[in-house]
């Protein structure tokens, strides 16, 4: 089963990379703890945040939860995998969420976007894709080589 997060808004960066990763991450700004709890209990997230009071909270709820100590995203991500197993065997931009609305994306046809792309962009990038909800453009020079550079750090980190 494939899982999903519900990351608190002091993290929003770790929650980009989960969407990027494949993942079905919300993050939540101005939403009190007992809601948080609620939404992740309904949902079945499991809850990322550096807010020990909660942690303890949802984890009495029997939501499993990880609690962020670190300060490095890098430290982060393996704070996470040392009490979760994730899938993070390559990045791929087929996989990859949305980073603005955690929504899926789909491959689009560079001549459909054309207008939307800078010239450049378009020049050196042969595949693209569209958020299905807010028509985000993205494209693998950007986030998907980053993340693959990350996630080789990530890599190396678990080796250590
Ligand atoms: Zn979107």
């Amino acid at each position: 089963m494939k899982l999903l997060f519900l990351v608190d808004a002091m993290l929003g960066n770790i929650a980009r990379k989960l969407q990027i990763f494949g993942y079905d991450s919300e993050y939540k700004s101005n939403i009190d703890d007992l809601e948080l709890i609620k939404k992740a209990k309904n949902e079945q997230r499991i809850i990322i945040s550096k807010d020990r009071e909660l942690i303890i909270k949802a984890k009495k709820q029997g939501i499993i939860s990880v609690h962020i100590t670190k300060e490095n995203e890098i430290e982060q991500f393996l704070e996470i995998l040392e009490q979760i197993s994730l899938e993070l065997d390559a990045v791929s931009g087929d996989r990859a969420r949305c980073t603005k609305c955690n929504s899926l994306t789909s491959q689009i046809d560079k001549s459909n976007i054309s207008d939307k792309i800078p010239q450049k962009v378009s020049e050196f990038n042969d595949k693209f894709w569209k958020c299905n909800n807010c028509d985000q453009i993205y494209w693998e020079g950007t986030h998907i080589k980053k993340m693959q550079e990350f996630l080789e750090k990530i890599k190396l980190g678990r080796r250590a």
